[in-house]
């Protein structure tokens, strides 16, 4: 499980994570819902040590991210991160972007990381793309293959910060729909969205940051159904 205790940072004297605790559960899916600069990316990038933390701790099976004792790369294999865009190598196919992880930070052979390549990309539905190239395929189909890319690492915990904010909405679908049948699988996942829907659908809990401060977490009839925040309110009529 992920367990974030009491966590702050700043960036120079703006303080963007305010004393977060929160912890996933193995299996749970949470969605993160707030505004532009309520720290929401700031928290994923935390949970896999891209960047430091001032205080508190995050332990991810046990294991503080931020001790000099960690071995983040060892701990990052086991934490998947999705973004807005992942620029792909353009010069390799869908399937050699796949395998290329597998291969370089794994050191598991070609035709195994090959045989791995080929089930993610199936399993995101793009077993018709493998030969080709990435800046030929649209926004949903890119971003199923950074999808692809991230399980080939068989992770334990995946992250999307904001999959869909950068598609266009009649792309957005295709990409929800692999983060659903990833929840209905039983991953563990940490999703930041604007789709209220899906966040509703899917979570087994809401959590809404504003400003730095985790203002409300509760499954999503409650969150939604019944905000008590005021800020969650205000946020919530402005979305819908
Ligand atoms: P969100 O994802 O909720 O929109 P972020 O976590 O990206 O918010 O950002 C929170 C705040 O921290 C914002 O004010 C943003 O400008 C600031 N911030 C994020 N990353 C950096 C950085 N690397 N350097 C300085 N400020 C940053
Ligand atoms: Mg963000």
């Amino acid at each position: 499980m992920i367990e974030i205790q009491n966590v702050r940072k700043s960036f120079g004297s703006l303080e963007v994570l305010k004393g977060i605790d929160l912890t996933v559960a193995k299996g749970e899916v949470l969605t993160i819902i707030g505004g532009s600069g309520s720290g929401k990316s700031t928290l994923l990038t935390c949970i896999n040590g891209l960047e430091p933390i001032d205080s508190g701790k995050i332990l991810v099976d046990g294991t503080e991210v931020h001790a000099k004792a960690t071995d983040l790369n060892k701990l990052r294999q086991k934490i998947g991160i999705v973004f807005q865009q992942w620029n792909a190598f353009p010069h390799l196919t869908v399937l050699e972007n796949v395998m290329l992880a597998p291969r370089k930070v794994l050191g598991i052979p070609k035709a195994r990381a090959e045989e791995i390549a080929v089930k993610q990309l199936t399993h995101v539905g793009l077993a018709d793309k493998l030969g080709v190239y990435p800046t030929r395929m649209s926004g949903g189909q890119q971003q199923r293959m950074a999808i692809a890319r991230a399980l080939a690492m068989s992770p334990d915990y995946m992250l999307f910060d904001e999959v869909t904010s950068a598609l266009d909405p009649q792309l957005v679908g295709e990409v929800l729909d692999t983060l659903r049948m990833l929840a209905s699988e039983g991953m563990t996942m940490i999703c930041v969205t604007h789709e209220m829907k899906f966040a509703r659908e899917v979570s087994d809990r809401v959590a809404f940051f504003h400003k730095g401060v985790m203002a409300e977490i509760a499954p999503p009839a409650e969150l939604f159904g019944a905000p008590k925040d005021p800020e969650l309110q205000k946020f919530l009529a402005a979305t819908h």
